[in-house]
């Protein structure tokens, strides 16, 4: 079963050239809550919670990203 998430597009994109990925988890963009054991990483994805208050902008100003 696949996880409901967001994808969202990354303000700053990070490099992630060299970086040590110790699995291939897909995990949320502001909480760090893990989505997925697999699929991941994956940049500008947030988790269900997450993306309900970025819906309902209760994060507005806080996180924002290019529609
Ligand atoms: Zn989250």
């Amino acid at each position: 079963m696949i996880p409901k998430h967001y994808e969202l597009k990354p303000v700053e994109p990070v490099d992630t050239t060299g970086m040590i990925m110790t699995a291939a988890l897909m995990c949320c963009g502001l909480c760090d809550r893990v989505i997925s054991g697999m699929g991941g990483p994956g940049n500008g994805i947030v988790c269900e919670p997450c993306g309900e208050l970025l819906k309902s902008g209760a994060l507005r100003n806080i996180v924002t990203w290019e529609e």
